[in-house]
């Protein structure tokens, strides 16, 4: 049996790798010339800058194996503390950030273990738990991983491992995610082809004539996580993928591309796909003379630079002897057009909110990175989009990627890892 991992981000990487760990025969195919999709560590004058991910923060447990599989060796992150900034004021996260009344009404709501309704936004969930102190709760949390809205969020979808303490601290590698990336790229080899966009996908009757996809399997859906309609990879005829250079026949698909990009590839699951909406964010690196803040961050709920990343407080190696990285995130979904300012703007409004903020005066940016499409958003109902979207899934394609179940870089190997467990399983 032949598959086709589409993408080498994180999902189609972890997807790929699982897939040859069994001695399937697979091809991992990425348009882009370096595998890897978000996650890239770039070095720049003695800085090293991540493009997407920072950090990994493993609440399944999942970062033991995957080191010892790669041959890695995990640095957690020193520990810093996380700042917010409330109504103009920064402040450390803690009680210190809430009134007097707030604090009161948290304290005088019955204890409640009840779990996220069916499409309880994030907002209302801590509301619910916390009274009024609830709705920054929930505008901090979200933002820090979303970017989002709090009230445009389904809470059972965006964090359902919420009350799952981290099993490590915050970690990476000496030389950032990067070294994720390169050691899935060696163990795949030859199977990772780079360079390699799929233009077209189309049921194959083996002459390569046929232009339209297998019909969709009228199966049920697996309980959460699970992550793939129940016969998915049973009774396919096959496809024929589209490249540069020509076509090739496989048996299965594993689709770990954006939501968009796989719209293109697959126009019946099109209506489907164009209801999952993302964050456009620019991270914009600077270097700062001196130690700098020695914290994580400082997330500001709501506005236009959401937040700030020291990564150099954090591991060692971000940065020369002397100065320090930060980060600033521009942009979210409140503020799409931030995002998309040109690079004087977009490194002026960063500037301004280092000054304001921290006092920090920086230079010209280091670099600016880009996502016009960078964090997914599952909305309210994103559940119930999965399952018609599993019910429209052509027989024989998987699933896998931030925008489907779960945007962290250790939730899309996991779903890489569950994808190729599917097709093992038929
Ligand atoms: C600014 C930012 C900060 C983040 N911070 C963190 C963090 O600290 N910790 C964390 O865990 N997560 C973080 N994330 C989330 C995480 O990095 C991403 O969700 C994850 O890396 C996405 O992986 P993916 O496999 O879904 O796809 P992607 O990385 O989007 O990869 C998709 C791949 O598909 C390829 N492709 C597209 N079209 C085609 C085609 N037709 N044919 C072949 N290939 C194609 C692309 O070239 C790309 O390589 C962050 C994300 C962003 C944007």
């Amino acid at each position: 049996m032949k598959i086709a991992v589409l993408g080498a981000g994180a999902a189609g990487l972890a997807a790929g790798l699982s897939l040859r760990d069994r001695g399937t025969d697979v091809t991992v195919f990425d348009a882009a010339p370096r595998p890897g999709g978000k996650l890239a560590s770039l070095r720049k004058d003695g800085f090293l800058l991540e493009s997407a991910a920072i950090g990994l923060l493993d609440r399944h447990g999942d970062l033991a194996p995957l080191c010892a599989r790669l041959k890695l060796e995990l640095l957690a992150a020193r520990p810093g503390a996380r700042f917010v900034q409330r109504a103009g004021v920064v402040r450390k996260f803690g009680p210190g950030v809430f009134t007097l009344r707030e604090l009161l009404g948290a304290a005088r709501l019955p204890f409640t273990r009840r779990a996220p309704g069916p499409q309880e936004t994030v907002l209302d969930y801590f509301q619910r738990r916390a009274g009024p102190a609830g709705a920054f709760v929930a505008d901090a949390i979200q933002t820090g991983v979303y970017a989002g809205d709090p009230a445009r969020l389904e809470m059972a979808s965006a964090f359902p491992s919420l009350g799952q303490r981290a099993r490590r601290p915050l970690s990476s590698f000496a030389g950032g995610l990067q070294e994720l990336v390169d050691a899935f790229a060696r163990e795949l080899g030859p199977a990772l082809r780079l360079n390699a966009r799929v233009r077209a996908v189309s049921s194959d009757l083996q002459s390569g004539r046929a232009s339209s996809l297998p019909q969709p399997r009228s199966a049920g859906t697996l309980p959460r996580g699970a992550g793939q309609p129940r016969d998915a990879s049973a009774g396919s005829p096959g496809f024929m993928l589209s490249l540069d250079d020509g076509e090739l026949h496989v048996d299965r698909i594993i689709c770990a591309l954006p939501a968009p990009a796989a719209a293109a590839l697959f126009p019946a699951l099109a209506p489907h796909l164009a209801l999952f909406e993302s964050a456009p964010l620019a991270l914009v690196h600077f270097d700062i003379d001196g130690p700098g803040p020695q914290s994580f961050g400082l997330l500001a709920p709501g506005q236009p630079v959401p937040g700030l990343l020291f990564p150099s407080a954090l591991w060692p190696g971000r940065a020369p002897a002397g100065r320090a990285l930060v980060t600033a995130i521009v942009g979210s979904v409140r503020h799409p057009a931030a995002a998309a300012l040109p690079d004087d703007a977009l490194a002026a409004l960063a500037r301004g909110h280092l000054a304001r903020t921290l006092h920090l005066e920086v230079q010209a940016p280091l670099h600016i990175t880009r996502w016009p499409q960078a964090i997914p958003q599952p909305r309210p109902g994103h559940a119930q989009r999965l399952a018609a979207l599993e019910r429209a899934l052509p027989a024989g394609v998987l699933l896998a990627g931030a925008w489907y179940r779960g945007v962290s870089v250790l939730d899309c190997l996991r779903q890489g890892r569950r994808a190729a467990e599917a097709i093992h399983a038929t």
